[in-house]
């Protein structure tokens, strides 16, 4: 992992960053960040004039030492690179600096399996939300290290929305975090633990069949029910559809328990099961988690 980042290069562009008055000019020219169909730079002067500086041969010094990594110079206008760019997001995430300490507080959701209010904390830049009695329902790493004044309620709902945004990313072959591919998915019956969270939300976690996947790139890996891969398939957004669920709503630990489904492992691939009204869907992924074959049946035609 990581066997194509040339660590030179990377200390190089970082040793570029490591001085305060860089940072407040990678701010300054944040200020200017508009859509890019009306993008505008910054002039030296008023650039100059934004951070403050009155000698000019350390300004000049300075910005030198960002050009053309974290900034660039057109047309007598200085810019953000797209590098530069991520670096102030990165800053204005805390990810660099500020407490790290833990925010916590109750959310609107409750657990299923014993009706208690559940709590979400974040910290260290990742949002768990846990019931008193079953331990943590939700995990996920978010992309900022500080909550911001932000209520850990509407940032879980956000969070809940976004695991979505997470499956289609890894349904697509591409890594959310770096835009690697992933290896070969292991597909593989899940073996619940006590106080197994799926069996919390009302999963029967014993028939439940995962898939894992590991980016090839960065080595985060995912391991996620094979039903939420079946999902993202066509066939299942049309069932879904026509039994009035609007797929790109879904939430997909919350509020989607309304409807059956079970998934059983195949020598090659995995079968998952949904019914909801008085029709089934069966729907056939391969090893590679692409959808092999279908089938809608509807269940009073069989009485
Ligand atoms: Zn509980
Ligand atoms: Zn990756």
């Amino acid at each position: 992992m990581g066997g194509d980042v040339d660590s030179e290069v990377v200390a190089e562009n970082l040793s570029a960053l490591a001085n305060p008055l860089r940072i407040r000019i990678l701010l300054a020219l944040a200020e200017t960040r508009q859509p890019s169909w009306e993008h505008r730079g910054m002039s030296y002067s008023d650039l100059r004039s934004a951070v403050d500086v009155e000698d000019g041969g350390r300004f000049n010094y300075h910005i030198n030492e960002l050009r053309d990594r974290f900034v660039r110079r057109e047309e007598g206008q200085y810019w953000l690179t797209t590098a530069g760019s991520r670096v102030v997001d990165e800053i204005h995430a805390r990810t660099f600096s500020g407490s790290h300490e833990a925010v916590s507080g109750p959310v609107e959701w409750t657990c299923p399996a014993d009706e208690e209010q559940l709590n979400a904390t974040l910290e260290d830049g990742v949002i768990t939300v846990a019931c008193p009695n079953h331990g943590v329902l939700f995990d996920m790493m978010l992309s900022f290290n500080s909550p911001q004044g932000r209520d850990p309620d509407e940032l879980f709902a956000w969070a809940n929305r976004r695991a979505l945004w997470y499956l289609e990313s890894v349904s697509w072959d591409v890594c959310p975090h770096c835009a690697g591919r992933f290896g070969e998915a292991t597909i593989a019956t899940h073996s619940p633990e006590p106080n197994d969270r799926l069996e919390t939300l009302r999963w029967d976690a014993s028939t439940m069949v995962m898939a894992g996947m590991r980016c090839r790139r960065c080595g985060v890996s995912f391991r996620i029910p094979a039903f939420h891969y079946a999902l993202t398939r066509p066939p299942t957004i049309a069932f879904l559809h026509d039994h009035g669920i609007d797929y790109r709503t879904l939430e997909l630990e919350y509020g989607s328990t309304s409807w059956d489904c079970e998934s059983e492992p195949l020598e090659d691939g995995v079968l998952v099961r949904f019914v909801i009204d008085d029709e089934r869907l069966e729907i056939e992924l391969d090893g590679a988690l692409e959808t092999r074959t279908y089938r809608r049946t509807s269940l009073l035609e069989e009485h």
